[in-house]
């Protein structure tokens, strides 16, 4: 089959239709996936059907009456009758039925029986061989494609639309795990015989999903590899002994795991053959910072250009602050951003170039001179953007990092052409944010709490007002200043506050983090710019209003902007919410503090889609698998291993498939 067109009555309204469900070819019709069945295989004499149970009859239509009420319904009434008893059966405007269901025919009928007006009915009953005696599909439908169209014209036709489908695993394949041929498996999955081969077919079509994004990956990393770095690093004895001295001078000990990952990022930044190409991982306030900051500062002694990109001005700005404290001006440092120019033609070779996505538009000047590029907060770029500077055949080496925890499951499938290192625990003496959900009635209550914590104790807090938008919006400023007014007048009036937002001029901005930093202010009321990254070790109470409205990532990360220093933190997240739904998912954030645990939860309840739009954009969608199935992604794995091992010459582009096409690297290639 070449056109849908085909199908009789599919004309260019139906096309229309079908287009709607995302089906514009035969082929795309055979990859319609029920979304659930109902198993209407049972045959059963009318005298033995029990209320609640799917059942098919078959018998001979005694009578059939369409009838309309006084209260202008329709119910089409029919009577069926085999040589155990009467049925009745009742279905609600479709008076074309007396055209079809006509007395003396013998029909079967498929449905559940109830006891209607105390006899045993059966409610709008399917009929016909396509929805009777078996299992039938349930599929996504569209307003004038119900499943019973679906049904009928993919039976029909199922061969014809097998004939588009002219690739499957090798045979080898399917005989070692046991896994049904492709197209058997779409026969199963439209028509099936029974439940045990019908689980067969989603399982085999639910791997085909799971290995197009592996082999995907797995075709980026082997392009990957192909690369050279842009620039050869070196550790020399003098360079290591630098470094050394550089860890040991820190303010502070490196953690054991920030020593494993800072020597597996170093060997990767060391190799001569391959650029780098490692995601590193760590919770809000793990200290990722201090590894981008050695990966620069080995770039510079090998009199080397590296550039460190975060995703927003305040956070540049403070990177800017710490790496000049930390490494001195003996590097040379600049500062890139909207506000902040720099005249490319002085740049020494070995400096460090912080800056925001002010770089992305500096393509031309930097693209030949870096040899090291690090991404803060990397899920806060774009694919395109991530991309930046990584495609030519020889990248810099390229470190991103990242506070959204990756799930073992979402790592093995999508992001396998990636180096992952992960900082798995904070430094030691971080005691725990104690997280409270306060209710409309109580928020009085803690905003009194808070005005004694700052005047005995000198605490500092955040106070984050509601997220209204992605970008943050003028109505999100606008928000801000009326509850900074608020807060300001009515709630602290003896206390010094501040309000800061994207929208403000950098400068300001810039001055409000200092005093914040140097206790000048007592409360910093904030948009959620502040999420990402901002350190303040001081801050130790942080209040976020209408929590309910963010996301459980978004909220972590919020909350990591306390607990960075030795006191005791406090989160209170504030919600005039009943809802159910949200109360628990709030509960669950305010029992769990690992980062890990919130995102897999996360996954569970709003789907990955949802829960990693952030991590890794445009996310696949699955019409089978799941993110979540270990066992199915190590069989996944299992069988690409295979593949690569015993049919080398096996084509794994044909594994790809459109519907989960995406970027696996931060590189795209
Ligand atoms: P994140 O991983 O969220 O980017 P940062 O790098 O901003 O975390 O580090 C958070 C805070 O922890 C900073 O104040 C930093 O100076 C401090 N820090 C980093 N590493 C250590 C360590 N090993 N011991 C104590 N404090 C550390
Ligand atoms: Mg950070």
């Amino acid at each position: 089959m070449d056109s849908l067109t085909q199908i009789p009555g599919v004309g260019p309204k139906t096309l229309l239709k079908l287009k709607k469900l995302g089906i514009g070819q035969p082929s795309q019709l055979v990859y319609h996936i029920p979304h659930r069945y109902i198993d209407f295989s049972q045959y059963r004499p009318i005298r033995d059907a029990v209320a609640n149970e799917n059942i098919t009859v078959r018998g001979v239509v005694l009578d059939f009456q369409n009838i309309y009420t006084r209260f202008h319904k329709n119910i089409q009434k029919a009577v069926i009758a085999d040589k155990t008893g009467k049925i009745t059966l009742i279905w609600f405007n479709q008076p074309y039925l007396e055209k079809i269901i006509k007395p003396k025919s013998t029909f079967s009928f498929a449905g559940t029986v109830s006891l209607y007006q105390g006899r045993p009915t059966m409610m709008a009953p399917e009929y016909g061989q396509y929805n009777t005696g078996k299992i039938i599909a349930i599929y996504p439908e569209t307003q004038g494609l119900s499943s019973k169209w679906f049904r009928k014209n993919i039976q029909i036709f199922l061969d014809e639309l097998l004939g588009t489908i002219d690739r499957d695993l090798p045979q080898n394949v399917l005989e070692h795990f046991h896994l049904m041929p492709l197209r058997n498996a779409l026969v199963q999955v439209h028509n099936p015989s029974d439940n045990k081969l019908l689980e067969a077919a989603r399982l085999r079509l639910a791997l085909d999903e799971i290995l197009s994004l592996q082999a995907q990956s797995y075709l980026n990393k082997r392009r990957w590899l192909e690369k050279s770095p842009r620039y050869v690093l070196k550790a020399t004895p003098k360079v290591n002994l630098i470094i050394n001295n550089f860890i040991k001078d820190l303010p502070f000990t490196l953690t054991p795991d920030q020593l494993r990952v800072w020597q597996e990022v170093e060997a990767d930044l060391l190799s001569a053959s391959t650029p780098t190409n490692r995601l590193l991982q760590g919770d809000v306030g793990s200290g990722k910072t201090i590894i981008a900051i050695l990966a620069c500062f080995l770039a510079s002694l090998n009199h080397r250009l590296s550039l460190l990109i975060a995703p927003t001005e305040i956070l540049a700005q403070q990177h800017h602050k710490t790496i000049s404290q930390l490494l001195g001006p003996g590097v040379p440092l600049f500062l890139l951003t909207a506000n902040s120019k720099i005249d490319f033609k002085h740049i020494p070779k070995n400096a460090i170039i912080v800056s925001t996505h002010a770089a992305l538009f500096k393509k031309h000047e930097l693209q030949d001179k870096v040899a090291v590029l690090v991404l803060d907060e990397q899920h806060k770029f774009g694919v395109k953007q991530r991309s930046f500077l990584a495609s030519p055949n020889n990248p810099p080496h390229c470190l991103t990092m990242t506070a959204t925890p990756i799930p073992r499951t979402v790592s093995l499938t999508m992001l396998g052409s990636l180096q992952l290192s992960s900082i798995e625990h904070l430094p030691k003496n971080r005691l725990s944010v104690k997280t409270f959900l306060v209710p409309k009635a109580k928020i009085a209550d803690c905003y009194q709490w808070i005005d004694k914590q700052i005047q005995t104790e000198h605490d500092q807090a955040f106070i984050v007002c509601p997220f209204i938008d992605i970008s943050e919006s003028m109505a999100s400023v606008k928000s801000a200043i009326k509850e900074y007014e608020y807060l300001s007048n009515e709630i602290f009036p003896h206390l010094k506050l501040a309000l800061i937002h994207g929208k403000l001029k950098s400068k300001d901005r810039e001055k409000i983090i200092t005093d914040f930093k140097d206790n000048k202010i007592n409360i910093l009321v904030s948009t959620p710019i502040i999420e990402v990254g901002i350190d303040i070790p001081n801050a130790n109470i942080i209040v976020i209003q209408s929590a309910d409205r963010f996301g459980l990532a978004q909220l972590h990360q919020l909350r990591g902007r306390v607990g960075r220093g030795h006191r005791q933190s406090y989160c209170y997240l504030l919600t005039e919410s009943d809802n159910e739904k949200a109360r628990s998912r709030l509960e669950f954030l305010q029992q769990n503090s690992s980062g890990l645990k919130i995102a897999e939860f996360d996954m569970k309840n709003r789907g990955p889609g949802e829960a990693f739009s952030t991590l890794q954009h445009g996310f696949p969608s699955f019409k089978l698998a799941s993110m979540t199935d270990l066992k199915l992604i190590s069989l996944s794995q299992q069988v690409l291993e295979f593949i690569l091992k015993n049919n080398p010459k096996f084509n794994l582009s044909c594994l790809i498939q459109s519907s989960t096409n995406f970027d696996t690297t931060i590189a795209a290639n």
